[in-house]
């Protein structure tokens, strides 16, 4: 149990999607909720996002199927069903990002236990995320402070192929997305991408993660960051084939708490599909906590 003083969390009981055991890995977020809610955490729960925040970043078209969970060209690239129930969540995590980034301004770290869906364009839904609450919390930021600057880390094992689209004009924001070369999705133009080669492991992509994440401190400096901590880089996922340890992954989380500490950090879950179910809890509850500090 941790001693040290207690961090922002962001969960809805709304997120639990526990009872869909038909898609994959869709009950870790109740879980972990279960894994932290006994510790010394602030918990903030978020709302739904509305239709106007939503349409800050998605076109009226793509809301109109989604909100009324219409299976439909927009939005079934998703490849997972829609529903009421789903389309609750999903707003709720996109809620839980804007609310966690403002939590983050305010305190420093801030962690929803959902979003990261970075797979989500303007106009359709791809890759199990519908809603991109990364770029909506940005845009929502944004009113109140005009140019501010954010810098987008995502370390999912798939590319943030929404993310970087729906940013690439905006120069005050930076992406960075490394991920596994010969993996879903067509890859896109962040800021800077890095490819890497399947089977990679511990060793060689701490040292790649350390070296391109000094080329962004040369040339960026972000009021925020926005952590998309995917675990499906771990060795035993499902959908991801680079090979980490738990360990080397603790490493990669601390080496992002570490690269600029001064700068406010928010994270998302985003992906995490191992065989074990209770491997990828662990695994997000430990981004969560060395984040925070607490390991
Ligand atoms: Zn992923």
């Amino acid at each position: 149990m941790p001693t040290k003083k207690a961090g922002e969390l962001v969960y809805s009981p709304l997120y639990d999607l526990s009872d869909y055991t038909h898609v994959l890995s869709a009950g870790k977020f109740r879980m972990l909720y279960d894994e932290l809610k006994h510790e010394r955490w602030n918990w903030h729960e978020p709302g739904i996002a509305d239709e106007a925040t939503l349409a800050r970043v998605h076109t009226k078209k793509y809301l109109g199927d989604f909100l009324a969970a219409r299976l439909s060209e927009k939005t079934m690239h998703a490849e997972v069903p829609i529903d009421d129930r789903i389309v609750e969540a999903v707003r709720a995590a996109a809620q839980g990002t804007v609310l966690a980034a403002e939590l983050a301004l305010k305190h420093g770290v801030a962690s929803n236990l959902s979003g990261g869906f970075h797979h989500s364009f303007a106009d359709h839904a791809e890759g199990f995320c519908f809603l991109n609450d990364v770029v909506i919390a940005l845009r929502v930021l944004r009113q109140k402070r005009p140019g501010l600057k954010v810098a987008v880390i995502d370390l999912d094992v798939h590319q943030g192929n929404g993310t970087a689209v729906l940013l690439q004009n905006d120069e005050n924001v930076y992406t960075f997305s490394m991920h596994e070369k010969d993996n879903y999705p067509v890859k896109q133009r962040s800021s800077h991408d890095v490819d890497l080669a399947s089977g990679l492991g511990d060793a060689e992509y701490l040292k790649l993660l350390h070296e391109n994440l000094e080329i962004l401190r040369e040339v960026f400096s972000p009021d925020l960051i926005f952590y998309v901590a995917g675990v499906d880089v771990y060795k035993d996922d499902a959908l991801g084939g680079l090979e980490l340890s738990m360990q080397g992954i603790a490493e990669r989380d601390r080496y992002v708490k570490n690269f600029m500490p001064d700068v406010p950090i928010v994270t998302v879950p985003a992906g995490g599909y191992a065989r074990n179910i209770n491997d990828t809890v662990k695994l997000h509850a430990q981004t969560i906590r060395i984040l925070h500090g607490i390991i």
